[in-house]
């Protein structure tokens, strides 16, 4: 998705969330020995660095990895009451990462000093003076060519490099996909019908596309209470969030607004009347949002009428399923990989997706009401159904399209050393490769797999005593310039 060095780390909102033990327990028992929750927790305190000192010195979390984790800089007193609200309807403030995941929490984020850490800031800066490591940047990889090469393009350049032992693709859930269908990797009646050499028949490349489907639109206007009314604005204020003097805080102090991420700075994991209470497997997310810019026309809208300092306080709840039943596909729209794929993400192709959120809605804002579907009886389960239609969205978290699992399930893409089954010298190492997406954001999840593969390859490596054989056969059409 996100072309920069880093991904969608890069731009993303920064919440750092495991997910839940049983997700990964539930991958082993799919059949990838090696990735339930007591195997993988390790490589999620690997990359971590947490500095929230109430956590430092637990059994759950690391100080010294590369990847920082700390909480927002800056909240506003809104978020202190959101997760007061949160012990109202009966949940502990937990540390979501940790023992138990039902409860409320402060965010926790991908943050070094009140600043992102993308990966490419945590993982790529530290390496940057390696001798072994070159980074092509501007460039776009269009071919695996062999199980030793890969086509490249920077700009009306083409290139190619050639891997002594293997090429590792970690291109996301969208791309790596689809740079292994035009390389003939992928579903054989599909690959004929965009006139791609079959290279290995691979019916799961691109299918099981998995995403949490969120509900938006949930914004409230609030009155602050009135121990509350000092200098200190209740809500986040994005009107204010510019000035001199925010940059001169920010700057000097670093301190201040600039340091908020109002779209996130609390959440929670809740149960649905679905849900087994004593489980500690939550089906519902909630995320938390210090400022509801959609109310009375969002900051843009004021400016464009001129009629800034009507801003009201505002807040906003998102939602979005953890575990989604509903499952989508990528497709090719051309065997050329500068075209954008086909995205048919389903969202509540099952309708228990929908009942799950329909439920949770009644529980969260049952005065909430939207002109869009005045035909249906308010308060309703058809009303409500409407509504979460209207304001579904993705999350961002595309994952599952190249999926791990054991050789008797066709549909695996690669086997639980994350290698494509049935070709030598190739491994796929990113969100893609997740069976079923896990209970939370899926960044560190990421990270983790990544962490997890590089001792994988690391393994493999001094067992392995001559490279693979090449099997994909080169295109000799292309002029190429070894890299
Ligand atoms: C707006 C947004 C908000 C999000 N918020 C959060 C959050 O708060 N918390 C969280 O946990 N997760 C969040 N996510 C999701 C999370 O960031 C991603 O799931 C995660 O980064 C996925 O990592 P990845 O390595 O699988 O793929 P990506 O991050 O997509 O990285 C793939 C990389 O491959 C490159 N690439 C792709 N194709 C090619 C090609 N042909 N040639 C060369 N390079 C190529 C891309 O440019 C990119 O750098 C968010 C995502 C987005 C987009």
């Amino acid at each position: 998705m996100s072309k920069v060095l880093g991904g969608s780390s890069v731009l993303n909102v920064m919440l750092h969330v495991r997910g839940n033990r049983k997700d990964y327990d539930h991958w082993e028992q799919l059949g990838n020995p090696g990735w339930d929750y007591k195997s993988v927790l390790p490589y999620f305190k690997k990359s971590e660095d947490i500095r929230i000192e109430e956590l430092k010195n637990s059994p759950y979390h690391n100080t010294g990895g590369h990847l920082t984790v700390e909480h927002f800089r800056y909240r506003t007193p809104i978020t202190n009451y959101l997760i007061k609200a949160g012990q109202d309807m009966g949940y502990d403030i937990v540390d979501i990462n940790g023992p138990t995941q039902t409860g409320f929490t402060f965010s926790q984020a991908t943050i070094r000093n009140g600043l992102r850490c993308s990966t490419a800031k945590a993982f790529l800066r530290s390496a940057s003076k390696r001798t072994n490591l070159h980074v092509s940047v501007l460039s776009t990889a269009e071919k695996i060519l062999t199980a030793h090469g890969v086509q490249f393009r920077v700009g009306s350049k083409l290139h190619k490099v050639n891997a002594n032992r293997e090429i590792i693709l970690s291109a996301g859930a969208i791309q790596s996909p689809q740079l292994l269908m035009v390389s003939g990797i992928g579903p054989k009646d599909h690959l004929k019908e965009m006139g791609i050499p079959l290279v290995q028949d691979a019916p799961g490349v691109g299918e099981n596309l998995q995403d949490h489907v969120m509900i938006d639109g949930m914004t409230y206007s609030v009155d602050p209470p009135k121990d509350c009314m000092n200098n200190m604005p209740f809500t986040y204020d994005f009107v204010k969030t510019i000035t001199p003097d925010t940059i001169t805080e920010f700057a000097v102090n670093c301190t201040g607004t600039l340091y908020a991420m109002p779209f996130g700075d609390a959440m929670g994991f809740i149960n649905s009347k679905y849900a087994n209470k004593s489980a500690d497997y939550p089906d519902l997310s909630i995320t938390l949002g210090s400022s509801g810019n959609s109310i009375a026309g969002g900051v843009f809208k004021q400016r464009a009428n001129k009629k800034i300092g009507q801003y009201s306080n505002t807040y906003r709840t998102t939602s979005y399923l953890p575990r989604p039943r509903s499952r989508g596909y990528i497709k090719l729209r051309s065997k050329d990989v500068h075209e954008h794929p086909i995205i048919v993400p389903n969202y509540f192709q099952d309708p228990h997706d929908l009942d799950v959120l329909v439920k949770k809605l009644y529980r969260l804002s049952s005065s909430v009401y939207i002109p869009q579907c005045s035909s249906l009886p308010f308060p309703s389960d058809d009303y409500w159904r409407c509504h979460v239609r209207f304001f579904s969205m993705t999350t961002y978290h595309p994952c599952g399209t190249c999926k791990m699992g054991p050789a008797n399930d066709s549909m695996a893409v690669v086997d639980s050393r994350l290698k494509v089954h049935g070709i030598s010298g190739l491994r796929v190492i990113d969100a893609s490769i997740m069976p079923n997406i896990v209970s939370g954001n899926i960044n560190a999840p990421t990270i983790m797999i990544a962490e997890k593969a590089a001792d994988l390859i690391k393994e493999d490596s001094l067992c392995l005593k001559t490279p693979p054989a090449i099997l994909l056969p080169e295109d000799p059409k292309v002029m190429l310039k070894s890299g």
